[in-house]
């Protein structure tokens, strides 16, 4: 039993059937799943989803898939958590936290997507799956094709952290790195695509995996109590997150399911914010650009979904800015002393990002504001491990800890690790 109506593109509105569509053949716009909302709202409440599982299919209906679910019986449903230490630093009130960095079972936002994408993938008869990455897509493809018993091919830009072709690898996919960027991988990626019949999870499989990204908008409103918060605030890299969760939300208005109105950021890193640029200049056109930037797992010069990313944060009346190195440094750290969570760059980026909205006052402190935290640091640890120098080796004798101890608190010092130095 499935509510999809259809394919139709984005751009021109042209319609297709749900099968192995991805672009329009009118324009070469992007595809979109469309849905009956009106049968949905009747087969289908708050109070049902609120007896499932908690894992990412308890939205089942609001996905574009047929059969039973062959990947992300575990996926999704992640901490929403209130960040009261968090708050305080920023100066607000009602902060929390959208916790991907807790997903299963790769610790990033990947897990939703890819679990949408491999299960349409197998109703329309895929095999082999792939993906072009920046690091955690591949660890998710490669992780839910073990779990599932499909084979899986990754392509990545050779430059990424070894921490993450470490963390693809252990599930045994073949693994590409090409010499060139990420917009280098995805164009061979098309091209591969269109010769083998592979499924490649964000190209050919790419209007099925976008729609993965709705449920961290639906769990986000669920967790609130059925509300939507007044600022949402989500990085970008190929722009497929933040246009997502923004349908998702309004698809759950138009469902009549939640009370109160959003505004939606985008936040990239100054080293490859072809996004926030456009947003800056006014202008509709995207000009791409060469990443340089340590949040790798974003650095995607010329995103794919940039247009609807812009689309949507204007809609909202929300804004965008960038945040540079050092400063996504800076906010992995607070976060981590703050509240206990270890976030990658890409989460770093989109903290030092709000922080900034507040500062501008953009953002009012007593409003409820929710920072999607995307990914987690533990999958990039080469990042942090050259800057961690703040420790002590000492021999295991008790007066040489006191001296050591006494000495500490004789002169205090800064607690902070991993972004030192
Ligand atoms: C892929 C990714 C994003 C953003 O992705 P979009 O391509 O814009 O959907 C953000 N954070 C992390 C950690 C990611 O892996
Ligand atoms: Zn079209």
């Amino acid at each position: 039993m499935s509510f999809v109506k259809g394919l139709q593109c984005k751009e021109c509105g042209e319609n297709y059937p749900a099968d192995r569509s991805y672009i329009c053949l009118n324009c070469f716009g992007p595809l979109e799943v469309i849905y009956d909302y009106d049968r949905l709202a009747r087969a289908l409440s708050p109070e049902v989803i609120g007896k499932r599982d908690r894992n990412l299919w308890r939205y089942k209906e609001l996905l574009p898939v047929e059969g039973e679910p062959v990947a992300g019986l575990t996926s999704g449903y992640t901490p929403l958590i209130k960040a009261v230490r968090l708050a305080q630093e920023l100066g607000v009130k009602n902060l929390y936290i959208k916790d991907d960095s807790a997903n299963h079972p790769t610790y990033s936002y990947k897990d939703r997507v890819v679990s949408v994408a491999l299960t349409r993938g197998r109703e329309l008869g895929y095999e082999v799956f792939a993906c072009a990455s920046t690091g955690n897509l591949g660890n998710a493809v490669a992780a839910h094709c073990a779990k599932a018993g499909y084979a899986s091919l990754i392509f990545i830009p050779h430059d990424i952290e070894q921490a993450k072709i470490t963390g693809s690898l252990i599930f045994g996919p073949r693994i590409v790195a090409l010499q060139g960027n990420y917009d280098d991988v995805n164009r061979l990626c098309s091209e591969i695509g269109d010769a083998y019949g592979w499924g490649f999870v964000n190209v050919n499989l790419r209007p099925y995996y976008t729609e993965g990204a709705k449920t961290m908008g639906f769990e986000i409103a669920e967790q609130l109590g059925w509300r939507l918060p007044d600022h949402m605030i989500l990085p970008t890299a190929g722009g497929t997150l933040l246009p997502k969760v923004s349908k998702a939300f309004r698809e759950l208005q138009t469902l009549g399911w939640v009370k109160g109105s959003y505004r939606i950021y985008t936040a990239q890193a100054e080293g490859c914010a072809p996004v926030v640029h456009a947003l800056h200049r006014n202008s509709n056109q995207i000009e791409p650009e060469k990443p340089h930037t340590l949040a790798k797992s974003i650095a995607i010069g010329n995103p794919a979904d940039g247009p609807y990313v812009l689309r949507e944060v204007r809609n909202s009346n929300g804004w965008g800015e960038t945040a540079s190195d050092e400063e996504i440094l800076e906010a992995i750290d607070l976060l981590a002393r703050t509240e206990g969570i270890f976030t990658e760059p890409a989460g770093g980026t989109t903290l030092a990002v709000t922080r900034k909205l507040i500062q501008q006052g953009r953002i009012a402190p007593d409003e409820t504001i929710v920072v999607g935290i995307t990914g987690n640091g533990y999958n990039v640890l080469d990042t942090f491990t050259a800057r961690v120098s703040l420790y002590t080796v000492l021999r295991p004798n008790l007066k040489i800890f006191r001296e050591w101890y006494e000495a500490q608190v004789a002169t205090p010092q800064a607690t902070t690790a991993g972004t030192a130095g």
